[in-house]
């Protein structure tokens, strides 16, 4: 059966809500959609792309109200969301304290990137869906963004229940991305819409500065990256007294926390941010984490756990 796009978008929509992954169109470039809330869903979005680390992705809202639940808007940053969405400019606001976004797709950054994209079928998508998408260009690492969904079908192929084909994206380039926290916006990546066009409306933007806590140089540390306050001992076997143990696989039975008693690292990759910011909250002298095997997610999980180690 020939299906219309409108079943197309209630077939994704449905994929989304069971956890797994889709093949979106936008106008920027094609996206690997999953539900942003879901940690488990964005754990895989990592998997398949192959990323050694973990960068904040984009959720996708239906609209500026539904935008406004999960990010913290200034006058400012709702001045340039009126005059761009929906369009291919992602806002990185505050995350709200609510914010049902979960802590993977941010990076467990203390902001959120957001974006109400325009193209007719993603909108289906996201109004049927009815929560955010966290959706990065849908390539393997290293390799340049699709702008058809025979790109991405040769990119994924059949790792991928459902590619949604909404034709050639008009756009073609990354969306721009300007984090706005109070008065000051900041231009993290060129992309969609020039510097003119953007300052048209926001007025003159910020560069990255390295020296500078709120607009350095690196995109994903615009808030400093969550880190511990608790010291974090890297490959550890048990807790001593007042310590507190992240297990990892079987034989962590009395570990307070386990990342995956399975030993499954998309599992592992979904709790991480959550396990250490939970172990942190209950003041240990220090966070005892074991030793995560290199391989695949992995790797990226490990990256992290050396950055919150480092003080
Ligand atoms: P992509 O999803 O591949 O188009 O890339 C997302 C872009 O948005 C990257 O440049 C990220 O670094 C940036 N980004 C997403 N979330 C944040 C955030 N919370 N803070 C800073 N940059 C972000
Ligand atoms: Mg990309």
């Amino acid at each position: 059966m020939d299906q219309g796009p409108m079943e197309n978008a209630f077939a994704a929509a449905a994929t989304l809500a069971r956890g797994d992954l889709v093949g979106l169109p936008t106008e920027t470039v094609y996206g690997l959609g999953a539900d942003a809330t879901n940690a488990e869903a964005v754990a895989k979005i990592f998997a398949a792309k192959g990323r050694p680390h973990f960068n904040p992705l984009i959720s996708h809202v239906v609209s500026l109200e539904a935008a406004e639940a999960l990010g913290v808007f200034s006058p400012l940053a709702r001045k340039l969301a009126e005059a761009f969405w929906p369009g291919p400019l992602s806002l990185v606001v505050p995350r709200q304290p609510d914010c049902a976004v979960c802590d993977l797709a941010c990076a467990g950054l203390d902001t959120i990137a957001l974006r109400v994209p325009s193209h007719p079928l993603m909108q289906e998508v996201l109004r049927a869906f009815g929560k955010p998408v966290a959706a990065p260009s849908a390539n393997v690492s290293g390799r340049p963004s699709p702008t058809t969904a025979d790109h991405v079908l040769a990119e994924f192929g059949d790792k991928l229940t459902l590619v949604l084909d909404g034709g050639p994206c008009a756009v073609g380039l990354e969306s721009a991305v300007v984090a706005v926290i109070g008065d000051q916006a900041t231009l993290l990546r060129l992309g969609g819409l020039s510097r003119v066009e953007l300052e048209a409306v926001a007025g003159p933007l910020l560069a990255p500065d390295a020296s500078s806590k709120a607009a350095p140089a690196s995109p994903g540390m615009v808030l400093r990256h969550y880190a511990p306050r608790a010291p974090v001992r890297l490959n550890g076997t048990s807790a001593g007294s007042g310590e507190v143990m992240i297990g990892f696989g079987p034989g962590f039975d009395g570990a307070d926390f386990n990342l995956s008693a399975a030993g499954d690292l998309v599992e592992a990759a979904a709790h991480l941010f959550s396990m250490l910011r939970a172990a942190d909250a209950l003041n240990p002298s220090a966070i005892v984490i074991a030793t995560i095997p290199e391989t695949g997610l992995g790797e990226a999980i490990a990256d992290r756990l050396r950055r919150a180690a480092e003080r």
